[in-house]
């Protein structure tokens, strides 16, 4: 059945709430490329939305999912519990981004993870207050979503949302707001709508993923950290996008120096299979009554081994390292294609390691964003074959998260399929 008629069916049977990308459906997959259910080939750059640092079906990974689900695929931790998870918690706490003893527990969805570091937060504070960023994503659950600095498509219609979330700005510079705006702000909350007291905690992403893959400036960080010590608040991290080698560090919070209470991760953390985790420092960790967090699904057995293997192929194949030189290649290659005048207007290149975010102007040399232009793109860029997203607050950014595992060959062909993209 070819990709129409599958749209069809699925037009009929779901609802229009699940929104897509493309109009593709898959076939199979290897590593940095897809085929689809038509025999196409795409190379893809996408990388199942950050999940996918070490490629569709990594040996490895695969190997490790399934000696375990030979084993077993269930037993829920919380009633026979299993070696992987535990294994899994002491890799995570010997790579936390922060000094110290820590302890992780793993949940399901990056949605998940995040919901379970305010519950964290809270229990450990006796504070019910968390100011995260506009422009932020944190999920779609409905604390989540609260946190989650952009109200359509995902508040409209879905509130109300929980009490004692507050936003600052996002510190964006050619959206004309600096850190001492976005701090100022912070001051103004305190005095306005929540004394610091009764805050449990800040939550930010170190590059913002859905926003538009834009960086928190050192400084921002840095400020929050110490305002944070000030009060006793907590400062969590979520990782969920930027995790695993993505920037060139395995957190991208690690190219700040600045040491989160929390970190939040999913996505790339096990390849492929559904797994997400909060990890902490132990006193922070440990303030939840036995009990009160957990899930039937959460930390997987089969999704657990996969993690396993990720991590060990990150380092293995040293994808931190590797994930600067693709970066470097795509952002040159970006830069060239913004010099030419056959192209839409391209700017604001950027990004840490392989996290690579450029926009697409109304005109060449200005920073008005252009939505409609970046839409046409990436649809270009699935008619040439190549996966390619777009995000932003503006929707006008495009965003490279091509799998770090990807041959040379391969990228190269992506980034040729890009160039079309570009054209005009
Ligand atoms: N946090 C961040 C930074 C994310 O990018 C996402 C997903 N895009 C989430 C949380 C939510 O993850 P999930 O979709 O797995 O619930």
């Amino acid at each position: 059945m070819g990709n129409v008629e599958l749209l069809a069916r699925r037009n009929a049977a779901v609802p229009r709430a699940l929104s897509h990308a493309t109009s593709v459906y898959a076939h199979h997959a290897r590593n940095a490329e897809v085929w689809d259910v038509e025999g196409r080939h795409y190379v893809d750059f996408a990388g199942g939305i950050a999940v996918l640092n070490t490629g569709h079906c990594h040996p490895r990974v695969i190997a490790a999912a399934t000696e375990q689900m030979s084993r077993f695929t269930h037993t829920c931790v919380q009633v026979l519990a299993y070696e992987p998870y535990v294994a899994l918690a002491e890799r995570l706490n010997a790579l936390a981004p922060f000094e110290g003893p820590a302890r992780t527990i793993f949940f399901t969805t990056g949605a998940e993870a995040v919901e379970n570091a305010i519950k964290i937060a809270r229990a450990a504070t006796g504070r019910s207050g968390v100011i995260g960023f506009a422009g932020g994503f944190h999920g779609r659950t409905i604390m989540t979503s609260a946190l989650t600095g952009k109200t359509l498509p995902y508040k409209r219609g879905f509130g109300p949302f929980p009490a004692e979330i507050y936003h600052l700005p996002f510190p964006i510079e050619h959206h004309g707001v600096t850190v001492a705006e976005s701090l100022k702000a912070l001051e103004f909350l305190f005095r306005a709508d929540i004394e610091p007291s009764r805050v449990a905690a800040i939550i930010i992403e170190p590059v913002q993923g859905e926003g538009g893959f834009y960086e928190a400036p050192v400084e921002l960080l840095q400020a929050l950290r110490k305002i944070c010590d000030r009060h006793g608040i907590l400062l969590v991290a979520d990782e969920v996008q930027s995790g695993f080698a993505r920037t060139g560090k395995i957190f991208g919070i690690e190219h700040s120096g600045v040491q989160p209470d929390l970190v939040t991760v999913a996505k790339s953390l096990a390849g492929g299979f559904p797994l997400s985790g909060v990890i902490g420092r132990e006193s922070v960790m440990q303030a939840a009554e036995p009990g009160g967090l957990g899930g039937t699904y959460a930390g997987n057995p089969i999704a657990c081994a996969a993690a396993l293997a990720v991590l060990d192929v990150i380092e293995d194949e040293q994808l931190c390292a590797r994930a600067e030189v693709i970066g470097a290649r795509i952002k040159a290659r970006v830069a060239e294609l913004a010099q030419r005048n056959d192209t839409v207007p391209i700017g604001a290149i950027r990004g840490l390691g392989a996290m690579i975010g450029f926009e697409i102007f109304a005109g060449r040399g200005g920073t008005e964003p252009d939505a409609e232009a970046t839409k046409r793109v990436t649809a270009r860029a699935l008619e040439a074959g190549l996966v390619l997203l777009s995000c932003g607050v503006y929707g006008n950014v495009i965003r490279i998260l091509v799998p770090l595992t990807v041959e040379d060959h391969v990228l190269e062909d992506g980034l040729k399929r890009l160039e079309q993209a570009l054209l005009v």
